[in-house]
């Protein structure tokens, strides 16, 4: 750090702004987590400077047999992290590992199957405006009025439109998925059932949630939201064959990158090292308990929670009742030092900009290590805020609250 700060003082002092941003605010965004020193400092070594096209043993470069090595350890504890068969460890990100996916199981112009967008799915699910609603034609299917996912409705719109592939997962869907259920309804059209378990990855390796790999024909993921490890994607497999898996590592390279982020593949073999701690699946466990507790006070205090409650680490708080959007909800508790994002909620009226919801996850803060004290605490103030959306005092109030209570659960101690 000391020499970024000699070379580069302008870009030292922006990072160490970000640095205390992280400390002081609280951070409720379901996607977002700390990651562990050890992975951090994987990411900024010399293997950064490595180029590795191919895959281990089979290399277009010389001098890959240390990156061999980590690559075939981040395969092997992934493997055995999530019960696969078969992993890719070499996606940049959640979107490469599911276009790699798609173009290896579809043509251009085959029909598609994923949750919609406003409904909980993902960009990549489909979206008009992202390559898999691009390259492919998609359709949708959603939850009903109960806020769950409507499974028969799923089975018609299958049956009807006799979709290549079905996708499964989402971003901000707040219940247990049938997997077995989509297989056999993918199973009656012939279609690929493909799971997307970004968001839950970290729960699925503490076996806190349903693992989709028995089911799926391919399960794609991200490294870094519960999971707690680098920035990055990743592809399982499980009961497939050789040319099968074969197929998709071709998709990955040469099909949509070039060389693989050696820096973060040893992070991501560092961050599957750690999911296999009891450490682990005890902040696993107090990820759910955060995010039950708090989904409870909000729904005793009058707040509308989309399907009542919750089985993983997020919830979405329906604002359509409180004459308050999502946008005006994520500024006035960013005010407070409190961050979510805005999210539409199923049957949003308003533009995915305005919005009518927040979307409200646990995996920073349980990281961080608040409990059920601390999260009712922070319950509460936003409760607060929402309700004064437009008393300053009352905010900046709760600010100097939100940033004592920072101050006793470190992120990082930057001491040491
Ligand atoms: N899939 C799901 C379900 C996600 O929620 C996300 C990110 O939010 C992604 C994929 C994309 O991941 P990335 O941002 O790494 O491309």
């Amino acid at each position: 750090t000391s020499k970024l700060k000699i070379n580069d003082f302008d870009l030292w002092k922006i990072i160490e702004q970000e640095k205390i941003r992280q400390e002081e605010h609280i951070e409720l965004i379901a996607s977002e987590n700390y990651a562990s020193v050890s992975v951090m400092q994987a990411q900024g070594s010399c293997l950064t400077n490595k180029y590795a096209e191919g895959y281990p043993h089979k290399r277009y470069y010389g001098g890959c047999e240390n990156v061999d090595k980590i690559e075939l350890l981040a395969i092997q504890r992934a493997k055995e992290l999530f019960d696969a068969d078969y992993a890719n460890v070499q996606p940049h990100s959640g979107s490469q590992a599911n276009f790699a996916v798609y173009s290896t199981l579809l043509k251009s112009g085959d029909l598609i199957l994923g949750l919609a967008l406003s409904h909980g799915g993902h960009l990549t699910h489909g979206s008009k405006v992202n390559f898999s609603g691009k390259i492919f034609n998609s359709i949708e299917y959603g939850v009903n009025d109960a806020g769950f996912i409507d499974y028969s409705k799923l089975e018609k719109i299958a049956i009807n439109y006799r979709p290549k592939m079905i996708i499964g997962g989402f971003s901000a869907y707040s219940r247990i998925c049938d997997w077995e259920r989509m297989r056999f309804i993918a199973d009656k059209i012939s279609a690929y059932f493909i799971v997307d378990i970004a968001h839950i990855a970290g729960l699925v390796a503490a076996k806190l949630y349903p693992n989709p790999i028995h089911y799926a024909h391919v399960v794609t993921s991200t490294t870094h939201k519960t999971l707690g490890g680098p920035r990055g994607g990743l592809i399982l497999s499980k009961n497939q064959t050789k040319s099968f898996y074969h197929a998709i590592d071709m998709s990955v390279f040469p099909g949509s990158q070039g060389g693989p982020l050696m820096h973060v593949i040893a992070a991501k073999a560092i961050a599957f090292k750690e999911a296999m701690t009891p450490n682990f699946l005890l902040y696993q466990k107090q990820i759910l308990i955060n995010a039950q507790y708090m989904s409870e006070i909000f729904i005793q205090n009058n707040f509308n929670i989309v399907s009542n409650g919750t089985e993983n680490h997020l919830f979405l708080i329906d604002l359509s009742a409180k004459k308050i959007t999502g946008k005006e909800a994520e500024y006035c508790l960013g005010c407070a030092n409190i961050i979510v994002n805005k999210n539409s909620v199923p049957n949003d009226t308003k533009s995915p900009l305005i919005s009518s919801g927040i979307r409200i996850g646990t995996a920073a803060i349980t990281r961080r290590g608040f409990k059920e004290k601390e999260s009712k605490l922070v319950s509460y103030w936003m409760i607060k805020i929402i309700n004064n959306i437009n008393n300053k005092n009352k905010i900046d109030e709760i600010k100097q609250k939100v940033r004592k209570l920072c101050l006793l659960f470190p992120v990082y101690d930057y001491t040491t």
